[in-house]
């Protein structure tokens, strides 16, 4: 599995929780919502998008893969703007 592995070492700096060793931000489930979430300029987001955990990068990278196989019905769209280019 292909992670990026500077994203990964970041996340695991600040984003395990020292109890659980769940990540913070989607517990494990490799989403996350912000549906809702408001800027402190007052700006509303509606995302549910993969988390930056390896789980959330292996479901990207998956839907990524899927996409390109033409076989997006298996996975998740998330984010509205997914663009397997990156
Ligand atoms: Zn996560």
């Amino acid at each position: 599995m292909e992670y990026n592995e500077a994203v990964v070492d970041y996340w695991r700096d600040h984003y395990i929780d020292e109890k659980t060793k769940l990540c913070v931000l989607c517990a494990n489930t490799g989403l996350f919502n912000i549906t809702n979430a408001r800027s402190l300029s007052g700006i509303i987001s509606v995302r549910v998008d993969y988390c930056i955990c390896k789980t959330g990068q292996a479901m990207r990278n998956a839907y990524i893969k899927g996409r390109q196989l033409g076989k997006n019905h298996y996975y998740l769209n998330l984010g509205g703007e997914i663009d397997d280019k990156r």
